[in-house]
């Protein structure tokens, strides 16, 4: 076998071979460090690599392989969105104001997976404190999509697709607020998948909407996905939100395929405005290829679809500007101590720590929270999400599942939204919706448009991942489409 042959794995192979001792986690670990080495200086999904961390991870893992109580990760190579602290290594947001924080501690999502035998290869690229949805806000540099190398990956977690998509790491982790692991797993051809709100601790995550924030798995297939999910969710008494519901349950009857299942179209996002022609034909195809495996295509609709859009972009903001007021120079990271007083020098701090988009975000926030709009902005935009909720909840009398595009485009060029803020958010049409009633929502690879890769959203009721991942697995199945590692250069 090959050095790039062993980054084509997907971790049901990789962990075969690993227990036959026909390779070593070394062997696994080094032939992605080899690729990152080759293929990171193009398509820059990483911000570090965390060396003192995976020859750890590599030795334990070889240990547990040869005593013959393997855990189900071991040796898999998995990087880290730089939105979740990990003990000791630098972690950033995307942003120059985290530059040199090295948490004291490990998020439990991550300690999860380091439990379960994952080897952590570094840290990925991401918009900065993830607002954004093409990785270009990010506070050091744009990550380029493997297939395309002039296009952007997607985001905000992008450098996180990235290396997945170009086999430099098997699996990896990201966030997603309003489309953040579901749109770039859309661009960049892999599995990405957003469990509902409460199902992954966010302890360790560095917080950017809090009510709309999850953690999720991007991987190669949806197997990978699920188990890598199973194991990072549960209870955890250090996140308050996080629910007492077993993490296995979302393993629950998951391979039993879409016979006899009932799949809904929502209208307004089957015909959303900017849907390209190219994405819209591979969700026809995918939609034939559902109803031939045996799934009922029924009409729904989602009859506030147009406000989700606003709503969002006012509680994210809200949510993100009481957040990122503790970064104020005197905590964490960088500090302007030559100013004349305290006042001065958060002021100055964050001036100069913030990139455009946070600072645009957190007027927008303030704003939108100040007495005399807070009605008018806050609780207007609280109330759609209640609509918002309800028309799932309506839409989920109908069928077991909802499927559309992940995203309305494919991969577009870089630099061709960033003038323009409103175009970026629109990114997010398709998305937004699942973050803002707490759905659980996954994209798989469904099929090219103009040689680029397409996502097929498949969003399910409130704890019905099973539900998500069995129809995504299933449509996996029968389309025989496998994410495929992009050649890059
Ligand atoms: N693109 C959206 C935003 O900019 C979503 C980001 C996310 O999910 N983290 O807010």
């Amino acid at each position: 076998m090959t050095a790039d042959d062993l980054t084509e794995l997907t971790i049901k192979e990789a962990a075969r071979l690993l227990r036959l001792g026909s390779i070593s986690a070394s062997d696994l670990v080094t032939a992605h460090v080899e690729r990152i080495e080759r293929l990171d200086p193009h398509v820059k999904a990483f911000l570090r690599l965390t060396p003192e961390v995976w020859e750890k991870q590599v030795e334990e893992s070889e240990r547990r392989i040869r005593e013959g109580n393997a855990p189900p990760l071991a040796g898999i190579p998995l990087a880290v969105k730089d939105v979740l602290c990990v003990r000791g290594v630098e972690t950033t947001a995307g942003s120059q104001i985290l530059r040199g924080f090295k948490p004291p501690y490990t998020g439990t999502a991550v300690a999860r997976l380091f439990e379960a035998g994952a080897v952590m290869l570094g840290v990925t690229n991401c918009d900065e404190f993830a607002m954004g949805s093409s990785t270009e806000n990010s506070g050091y540099f744009p990550t380029r999509n493997p297939w395309d190398l002039t296009r952007v990956p997607g985001g905000s977690s992008g450098g996180s697709a990235a290396a997945v998509a170009a086999g430099e790491a098997m699996i990896s982790l990201g966030t997603d607020t309003g489309g953040s692991i579901r749109q770039p797993a859309a661009l960049c051809g892999v599995v990405g998948m957003k469990p509902t709100y409460g199902r992954v601790s966010r302890y360790g995550l560095i917080a950017f909407a809090s009510s709309l924030d999850q953690i999720g798995p991007f991987a190669r297939s949806v197997d990978d996905a699920a188990l890598v999910l199973s194991l990072m969710s549960g209870l955890d008494p250090l996140d308050a939100t996080s629910s007492d519901r077993p993490g296995m349950e979302v393993l629950n009857n998951f391979g039993a395929g879409v016979k006899g299942m009932r799949l809904g179209v929502p209208r307004e996002y089957y015909d959303v405005k900017g849907i390209e022609p190219g994405v819209k034909a591979a969700i026809d195809a995918a939609l034939f290829i559902l109803t031939r495996a045996g799934a009922e295509i029924v009409d729904v609709s989602l009859p506030h679809t147009d406000y989700g859009l606003a709503a969002y972009y006012i509680i994210a903001p809200a949510e993100c500007s009481s957040n990122l007021a503790r970064f104020d120079g005197v905590r964490y990271g960088l500090s302007e101590v030559d100013a004349a007083n305290i006042t001065d020098e958060y002021l100055q701090t964050r001036r100069k720590g913030f990139g455009t988009e946070v600072r645009r975000r957190v007027m927008l926030g303030t704003y939108a929270l100040s007495s005399g709009y807070y009605d008018a902005y806050y609780l207007k935009a609280q109330k759609v999400r209640t609509l918002i909720k309800r028309d799932f909840d309506e839409a989920f009398k109908r069928c077991d599942a909802i499927v559309s595009a992940t995203s309305p485009t494919v991969a577009f060029p870089i630099g061709s939204k960033t003038q323009d803020p409103l175009s970026m958010y629109l990114c997010d049409v398709l998305t937004l919706g699942g973050n803002l009633a707490g759905l659980p929502g996954i994209s798989v690879p469904c099929g090219t448009s103009d040689g680029l890769p397409v996502g097929l959203q498949v969003l399910g009721p409130q704890w019905g991942e099973n539900v998500v991942l069995r129809v995504a697995r299933a449509y996996e199945e029968a389309s025989e489409t496998k994410a495929e590692v992009a050649s890059v250069v």
